[in-house]
C-alpha cells in the first residue's frame, strides 16, 4: 500500500510522514475514527514506508524487496491480529484465518467490520480476539526481526480482545521489545482499557472529504452518473465502503421507490372505496418475487421514506437526504405524513418485518399491509 493509494486524509498522511522522517518511531500507535475512513489502509502504507529500503520524501519506492513483501502482505515481520470466530473448535488463533484475511485486505483494505464478520463467522456468533492469541503475540514479538527494520503488529479492533489478552498486551506495551511497532486500529476506542490507550500515540482520523471520495468513485465506477455518485457520497458519511455499497444498491433502491409509490397510491384508492384489485394482485406478485432479504430491505426503505416525509412535514429538511425523484414525490406527499400517521404506518411496517422474519406468508403479509396503512392516507 502506498500513500498515493489512500483516498483523501492528506493531513494524516503528512503527519505520518513527519513522524517517520523527524521523530522517533513510537512503539505503539492507536488509529481511531469511523469505519471505512482508511485507518487500516494507512497503517499498511505507513508500515511499508518505515521499512522501505529506498523511500522518497513522499512515498515508499514500491519496488524494493521489503516493499514487495509488504504490498503482498507476506513479509515475515508483518503480523496481524483480528477478531475471529471459533464455533465449536478450541484453540483458534488469527493465523488459522490468515489466508481469508489477506484475500480480503488485498482486494481492498477499505471494508466494514461487518463484511469481515460475514467471512469469519457467517452470522453464527460474535467474532473475538480470544485469550489464546496473547501467547501467539508474545511468541511473535520475542523472536528477532527476520529482515525488517521494524517488526509491525497490526491489531484490528483491539476492543474485541479478551480481557486476559488485553492485560498481557499491556505488559508488552510497558516494556516494548526494540524495533517493534504496534498499530491498534479502533472505531470504538472508548471500549479499550485506558492503560492501553495511554501507552499509544493517538492519531484521530476524520471522515474522508467529499471531493476526494467523489473523485475516487468517478474513476473506479465510470458506469455511474455523476448525480448517483454525489448521492452516494452524501449518504455515506465519509466512509468509502459505505459509499460503494450505496452506489451498488442504487438499482434496488430505484425499484423500492417505485414499489413504495405504487403501494401508497393503492392505499389511497382503498380509502376512497375504489380499490384497484388487479393492480394489487400484480403488485403483490412483483413483491413476492423478490428474495426474503430484499422484501425486508423494501420494508426498511419504506420506513426510511415515511420518516423522511415526517421530517419534511415538520420542516426539518436539513435532516433528510433524498434522490431527485424522491424529493419531487415528497413535495406533495409529506403533507399527508404528520406525526400520528408516521407513527402508525411505522408500526404496521415493523409488524410486517416481524412476520416475514418468522416465516409469515409474504403474499398475506404484503396484502394486509396495503389495507392497514390505507386507514392513514
Ligand atoms: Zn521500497
Amino acid at each position: 500500500m502506498l500513500f498515493s493509494d489512500i483516498v483523501g486524509q492528506k493531513h494524516i498522511i503528512d503527519r505520518l510522514r513527519f513522524i517517520a522522517q523527524n521523530e522517533k518511531i513510537p512503539h505503539a500507535m492507536l488509529f481511531t475514527g469511523n469505519e471505512g475512513v482508511g485507518k487500516l489502509a494507512l497503517a499498511l502504507a505507513w508500515a511499508q514506508y518505515i521499512n522501505c529500503l529506498e523511500p522518497s520524501e513522499h512515498d515508499s519506492c514500491n519496488v524494493c524487496a521489503s516493499c514487495h513483501k509488504f504490498s503482498h502482505l507476506i513479509h515475515p515481520d508483518l503480523h496481524f491480529v483480528f477478531p475471529v470466530y471459533k464455533g465449536s473448535k478450541s484453540n483458534v488463533v488469527c493465523d488459522d484465518f490468515i489466508q481469508e484475511w489477506r484475500d480480503m485486505v488485498l482486494i481492498s483494505p477499505y471494508f466494514l467490520s461487518s463484511q469481515w464478520y460475514e467471512v469469519v463467522a457467517e452470522d453464527k456468533g460474535q467474532p473475538t480476539i480470544y485469550a489464546d492469541e496473547a501467547l501467539e503475540i508474545i511468541r511473535k514479538i520475542s523472536v528477532k526481526n527476520y529482515e525488517a527494520k521494524y517488526k509491525i503488529v497490526i491489531i484490528y479492533q483491539p476492543e474485541r480482545m479478551h480481557i486476559s489478552t488485553a492485560n498481557k498486551l499491556l505488559k508488552v506495551l510497558e516494556e516494548p521489545p526494540p524495533f517493534t511497532v504496534f498499530i491498534l486500529i479502533s472505531s470504538q476506542p472508548e471500549l479499550l482499557l485506558s492503560t492501553i490507550v495511554s501507552r499509544c500515540q493517538i492519531i484521530k482520523f476524520p471522515v474522508i472529504d467529499d471531493v476526494s471520495l467523489s473523485q475516487f468513485l468517478e474513476k473506479k465506477f465510470p458506469q455511474y452518473k455523476i448525480q448517483a455518485i454525489h448521492q452516494a457520497v452524501i449518504l455515506s458519511g465519509g466512509s468509502l465502503p459505505r459509499s460503494i455499497r450505496t452506489l451498488e444498491q442504487q438499482e434496488s433502491t430505484q425499484n423500492y421507490y417505485t414499489l413504495f409509490v405504487q403501494m401508497v397510491r393503492m392505499a389511497y384508492e382503498i380509502k376512497r372505496n375504489k380499490p384497484k384489485t388487479n393492480e394489487q394482485i400484480k403488485w403483490v406478485q412483483q413483491v413476492t418475487q423478490l428474495s426474503k432479504e430484499e422484501q425486508k430491505e423494501l420494508l426498511i426503505y419504506c420506513i426510511r421514506f415515511i420518516r423522511d416525509n415526517f421530517m419534511l412535514n415538520v420542516q426539518l429538511k436539513s435532516l433528510v437526504y433524498q434522490t431527485k425523484e424522491e424529493e419531487d414525490f415528497s413535495k406533495n406527499f409529506s403533507r399527508f405524513v404528520p406525526f400520528n400517521t408516521a407513527l402508525n404506518v411505522y408500526s404496521h411496517i415493523s409488524k410486517a418485518i416481524y412476520h416475514l422474519e418468522r416465516n409469515g406468508n409474504p403474499r398475506l403479509v404484503f396484502t394486509d399491509l396495503i389495507y392497514q396503512i390505507a386507514m392513514y392516507f
